[in-house]
């Protein structure tokens, strides 16, 4: 717990004893007892807290804090829902766009493997923005694939030699034809065999990355076909 000095940089000479009380009892001797209940978690209670009492500009604070103290945006968009239910649905209305503020830094990407160049290249066949870049080496085709939150490819096949995806970041989709869609993690590794009809993409809420490897044949290359639209794409997961 770093040392807080918002009550003296804020209302030093406003309200020194107030700003006393602020950096130096409650943050000095309240807030910093992590053996009895951690950083983190004293973050969430005081978002929980401040969110039920719409203390808003307090809350954004914290909801800043709290993410130097660990809680990802995944978690601060969680604990908003199943706050709504119990403090006010218009309260979580007026949070999530300060949660888009908070983490706002976090929607640059940096994957495993770089995130190359915008995918002029194949971007026709995408719907929202995706990135590229190639890692191609020994005659054998491999693609560092970025996925902007909802982006994710047409449905296509590969013909002749399949592909391989080796999933290194972020939240993802992969769908078969006829099939229910697989969720896809980091270390998740698929195997897409020729003449299948599929597509592959981001979560809703996350980028996604993997490296595709397009499996070597004298008889390849890529079927592109009908987009995944909203209405298929938004009943996922
Ligand atoms: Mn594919």
């Amino acid at each position: 717990m770093k040392k807080q000095t918002a009550g003296r940089d804020k209302l030093g000479k406003l309200a020194p004893q107030f700003a006393h009380l602020n950096d130096d009892v409650l943050f000095g001797e309240v807030w910093s007892r992590e053996e009895q209940l951690s950083a983190r978690d004293r973050s969430m209670i005081t978002i929980a807290a401040l969110f039920s009492a719409g203390q808003y500009p307090q809350l954004k604070s914290h909801l800043q804090m709290g993410k130097e103290h660990g809680v990802t945006k995944r978690e601060a968009v969680e604990l908003v829902t199943h706050l709504a239910f119990y403090c006010g649905w218009p309260k979580a209305w007026s949070t999530f766009p300060l949660i888009e503020e908070v983490y706002a830094d976090e929607d640059v990407q940096r994957p495993l493997f770089g995130l190359g160049e915008p995918n002029t290249a194949f971007g026709k066949y995408f719907t929202g923005q995706s990135y590229l870049k190639p890692l191609n080496m020994a005659g054998v085709g491999v693609f560092n694939v970025s996925f902007e939150p909802r982006c994710r490819n047409n449905w296509h096949i590969h013909h002749g030699g399949g592909q391989i995806l080796l999933c290194t970041d972020g939240n993802g989709w992969y769908q078969q034809w006829g099939e229910e869609a697989r969720a896809l993690r980091p270390g998740d590794v698929v195997y897409i065999a020729p003449e299948i009809k599929h597509w592959h993409g981001a979560a809703k809420d996350g980028w996604f990355t993997h490296i595709a490897i397009e499996i070597p044949s004298e008889h390849g290359g890529n079927e592109w076909c009908e987009p995944v639209d909203d209405e298929h794409y938004d009943k996922l997961g």
